[in-house]
């Protein structure tokens, strides 16, 4: 009892705060010694004294002891009471002890004012000092007169002022030290009880959620805590473990956080992370922490910031902004995004990504046939298949229409290993999407066709993998569908070509870089009937670039139709002009017409202004059209030729036996004139094939009523052979090249 009673008291645990309960916690100590230690000296010397006859000093011992036992026995007396008691037993044994035993006894005395000023304060501890000044000299001066101090020849009331001097002076230093001490004390303690309480004040106010915890389980939680955890009272929370309310995602960083503050003081800025309510919930919040001294113990305090409902409304926007509603999966948008950070990241890491662009085969087919709404299904379809062929971490894009695009990332660092995952991945797309799709009671057959591009190779990092992929996947398409093709850089540069070649025509356009030339068009006599313009453009920096180069692309790009306008007008207008000349006069002007701009809905109002404007005769000019244009909108093309034709226009149709128009449709057409392909012409002397196919198309021309020309003659033995067979218009080298306007006068005026 007396272990636990000093371990208690000596324990740094007690409420070091409260100044009194300190006070009485020494009272009881000094009470404890002042028995233990009093009966082991009392007793003997109570046998000591009375085996002399001192029976006076027995009899104080006694009394001081059973006083003593009765101020520690009697609990219900006040804390005054019971060290007022104490600090008289004191005064009495010195009092006591001073008449029966002498000198000795003055420590009693000392004690008596030290132990006043520590129990009861400076006023009983000023008026103990002044009692023990009083005491001293009357008890020794009348009582024991019997002292002697060296040198002083025996005068009892000089020797005990002497004596009550000093000690008076001796007491007074420690009991003054005492108060000063106790003084300080008290006031340093109340102002840290004061500053304690107004920061609890404070936590216990603040709304932000505030808790403490000694890294294992929480020692404090602030009411915001509390209803932020969802829990009832404090009660709830303080003594369980923090790992409780972590949601297992966040566990780790938790865990290397708290490593880093066992490490180093301070404090450690927000980081997100999932806690779990009382009830299993979840939210999301986020963590400030410090370590921080509580209840005189190391402990982290956290603050903690709900950002659940921000979280979620982001994510909402997020899902907006970065997902293609149909489907579900990541928008064109998204996909960019990543693929951003997937560049820089593979680089990095050293290894590679992969883009996987897949494009449904015959879709639109599908669309148009079955509807929109099967359209969607069928895409729905796509989607799931594609999210059962890829990775966890890679990434599924719908890219608009029928186009997907798959990122895969983390591949081997080596691009032949890379390749092979990424191919792997492609097959697997492949047999995946041709599987046949239900369609309520029909089933439908698809397949899809796969373009793929590798990137992360710190030498590619200029190039765009996107529009590789979609390269490839167009040269999957044009191998037949349903295969899966790689990029290669031969493919790129001959993209790349294409597209300086595209700037270079706009700006030719804009400052009028192109001309006509001319080429003669003659009968069997070798008299000139009419002439084909012929477009040429001179690049400053290519020199003459072919027609057969720019046509096509300016079709592509639709070019071909500010072109194709400035083609018919200079045409006419050099019509025009050569009406007023008799040698030119009769000359019928082909000028060639691509099917993008036959197919323009104002077409022959264009025209028609044209030939207003320019002045230029319409029964001399003749448009040459491809079979091309008959592949679609064929009533159309109909209705425009005849259009023209009232107005006298002529048509041709060039590069003819090339093409499978049908010959029911041929014959709704109002053409004047088939020009027999130079394919044809070159090989007609070695060809079977070609002479045989020349023949024919005089017969047809023939049959329908119209004139037949063959281009590209070159020799005298083939337009001898045209003319066994009966055609009689030619056009070639064999004549003339195509000319420049100044050449091609000059060569049209010889004899
Ligand atoms: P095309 O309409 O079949 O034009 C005939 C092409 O054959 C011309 O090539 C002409 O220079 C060439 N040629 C003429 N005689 C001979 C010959 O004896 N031997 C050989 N080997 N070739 C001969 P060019 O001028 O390079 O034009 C190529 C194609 O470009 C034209 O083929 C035509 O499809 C297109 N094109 C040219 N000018 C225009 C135009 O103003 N508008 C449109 N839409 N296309 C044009
Ligand atoms: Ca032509
Ligand atoms: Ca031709």
């Amino acid at each position: 009892m007396l272990q636990t009673y000093i371990r208690a008291l000596l324990s740094p645990q007690g409420d070091l705060e409260d100044f009194s309960a300190w006070r009485d916690r020494i009272l009881s100590l000094l009470l404890i010694c002042t028995l233990v230690l009093g009966s082991l000296v009392a007793v003997p010397s109570i046998l000591v004294a009375l085996s002399v006859g001192l029976w006076s000093v027995a009899l104080v011992d006694a009394i001081a002891l059973g006083w003593g036992l009765t101020i520690w026995l009697k609990r219900s007396l006040s804390f005054r009471a019971r060290a007022w008691n104490y600090c008289v037993i004191l005064y009495f044994l010195g009092l006591a002890l001073l008449v029966t035993a002498g000198v000795a006894s003055q420590t009693y005395l000392i004690a008596f004012p030290v132990m006043t000023a520590l129990l009861l304060g400076f006023r009983p501890a000023l008026f103990a000092l002044a009692l023990n000044a009083v005491t001293l000299p009357a008890i020794g001066y009348s009582f024991n007169g019997d002292l002697h101090i060296k040198g002083l020849n025996p005068q009892p009331f000089l020797e005990w002022m002497v004596i009550t001097v000093n000690f008076t002076f001796v007491s007074a230093m420690l009991t003054i030290s005492i108060v000063v001490l106790l003084n300080g004390l008290e006031k340093a303690l109340a102002k840290r009880r004061d500053s304690e309480r107004r920061y609890r004040t404070l936590i216990e106010w603040t709304p932000e959620p505030l808790a403490v915890h000694d890294g294992e389980r929480f020692v404090y939680v602030n009411p915001a805590a509390v209803e932020l955890f969802g829990a009832t009272s404090a009660q709830d929370l303080v003594g369980k473990s923090i790992y409780d309310v972590i949601h297992p995602d966040s566990q780790k960083i938790v865990q290397g956080r708290l490593n880093i503050h066992r490490q180093q003081a301070g404090t450690l800025p927000s980081r997100e992370q999932k806690l779990l309510k009382i009830d299993g919930s979840t939210i999301i919040a986020e963590v400030r922490s410090a370590r921080i001294t509580f209840d005189g113990k190391d402990a982290i305090q956290i603050a903690l910031h709900d950002i659940t409902e921000r979280k979620a409304a982001q994510d909402q926007v997020q899902q907006l902004v970065f997902s293609d509603p149909l489907t579900g999966l990541s928008n064109r948008r998204f996909l960019m995004e990543r693929l951003k950070q997937a560049l820089t990241a593979t680089i990095r890491r050293q290894r590679l990504g992969a883009l996987v662009f897949v494009d449904l085969d015959n879709f639109k087919t599908f669309n148009e046939t079955q509807g929109q709404e099967q359209g969607d299904h069928y895409l729905q379809y796509v989607t799931e298949r594609l999210r059962h062929c890829i990775r966890e971490g890679d990434t599924v894009a719908r890219f608009g229409g029928d186009e997907f695009v798959v990122l895969l990332e983390e591949l081997n660092g080596n691009p032949q290993d890379a390749a092979t995952q990424a191919e792997t991945i492609g097959e697997k797309i492949l047999r995946s999407l041709s599987q046949p799709y239900e369609f309520g009671s029909s089933e439908h057959h698809g397949t899809a066709s796969i373009g793929i591009t590798l990137f992360g190779d710190e030498h590619g990092s200029t190039s765009d993998p996107l529009m590789q992929a979609e390269l490839a996947m167009y040269q999957a398409k044009a191998a037949g569908r349903n295969v899966l093709r790689f990029f290669d850089p031969q493919m790129q540069a001959a993209v790349s070509r294409r597209a300086a070649l595209e700037a270079a025509l706009r700006e030719a356009l804009s400052k009028n870089q192109f001309f006509l030339e001319y080429q003669v068009q003659v009968t069997d006599t070798g008299q000139a009937v009419g002439v084909e313009a012929l477009v040429r453009w001179h690049d400053p920096l290519r020199g003459r670039v072919s027609p057969a180069e720019f046509i096509s692309l300016a079709e592509e790009t639709g070019l071909i139709l500010p072109l194709g306008y400035w083609v018919l007008e200079t045409a006419c207008m050099q019509l025009a002009l050569w009406a007023s000349r008799p040698e030119m006069a009769n000359l019928t002007v082909a000028v060639n017409v691509s099917a993008v701009q036959f197919h323009q809905k104002d077409f022959v109002a264009q025209t028609l202004a044209v030939l207003e404007r320019t002045g230029a005769n319409p029964y001399r000019l003749k448009l040459e059209l491809t079979e091309s244009l008959l592949v679609t909108e064929v009533e159309e093309v109909i209705a425009k030729m005849n259009a023209l034709k009232g107005k006298g226009v002529g048509f041709a149709l060039d590069d003819f036996g090339t093409g499978y128009s049908s010959l029911s449709i041929l014959k709704r057409l109002p053409l004047d004139q088939l020009k027999i392909d130079q394919g044809f012409v070159r090989d007609i002397l070695i060809d079977p094939n070609d002479a045989a196919i020349a023949g024919m198309v005089v017969a047809l021309a023939d049959k329908m009523g119209l004139t037949v020309i063959a281009e590209g003659v070159e020799t005298v033995a083939q337009r001898e052979l045209l003319a066994d067979f009966g055609c009689h218009h030619y056009q070639g080298y064999l004549f003339s090249r195509p000319l420049p306007i100044d050449e091609f006068e000059s060569f049209a005026a010889r004899p």
